[in-house]
């Protein structure tokens, strides 16, 4: 199934980890620290990491952004802590799912699966047309009708989520989600926001929408206009 690289720092947990991912058609390479950790990763590039938090030689979460410095490979972080502050911090600082130990071995090979296909769909394909908007993810660059859009980091995520989704109305926790990394965000303004900074760069009004129509109480749709 995937090349799982296991970061972790006890003999016993390393062990067992490798003998029930094996026992899940699954090939494994570990590493006792987070140096180690990092090589392995650049030297043979896995499909997904196991991320202990607890390392000898370096905190869990600055080998995460080492990590996230040279790599988009999905990271499941197993964690002995049950901190919820500490794991939404890890989510937002990239981690893609987070395990709390003790763990079953179906449930950890379940979040693999589940993190490699979100990984696959993810996988950049070729520009994407609505109307008269391009968004190509590869060059990072949107177009309406021909001429460039300015946009942040993250309206070019939002506008490049919905483009490909045209005309099925997406709710704003799964935005929350997937543009921002925020699976267990709360209900605060940031989609709401970015919403209506998008919808002025592409020079329209919520009372005069083209593109982007509000569905009230559901979400909002990209669709080119009639
Ligand atoms: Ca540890």
């Amino acid at each position: 199934m995937a090349d799982v690289l296991i970061v972790e720092d006890d003999a016993t947990i390393r062990t067992a980890l490798v003998r029930a991912l094996t026992a899940r058609q699954h090939s494994t390479m570990t590493a006792p620290t987070a140096m180690e950790g990092l090589q392995s990763l650049v030297e043979h590039r896995p499909d997904v990491v196991l991320l202990d938090l607890g390392l000898p030689d370096l905190d869990g979460a600055s080998l995460l952004a080492m990590i996230r410095a040279v790599s988009d490979v999905p990271v499941i972080v197993v964690s002995a802590r049950d901190e919820g502050a500490e794991i939404v911090a890890l989510l937002n600082a990239g981690a893609d799912d987070y395990l709390v130990k003790p763990f079953a071995a179906d449930q950890l090979d379940a979040r693999i699966r589940a993190v490699l296909r979100r990984a696959e769909s993810a996988e950049v394909s070729g520009p994407v047309t609505v109307g008269g908007i391009v968004v190509d993810a590869r060059a990072r660059t949107a177009l309406l009708d021909g001429v460039p859009l300015d946009l942040s980091p993250k309206e070019f995520d939002l506008l490049y989520y919905l483009a490909e989704r045209p005309g099925e109305v997406v709710g704003k926790r799964e935005l929350l989600a997937k543009v921002w990394n925020q699976p267990y965000g709360g209900a605060d303004k940031t989609v709401d926001v970015h919403l209506s900074w998008l919808r002025r760069k592409l020079g329209e009004s919520a009372d005069a929408p083209r593109y982007l129509h509000r569905v009230r109480g559901v979400g909002v749709k990209l669709a080119p206009p009639p």
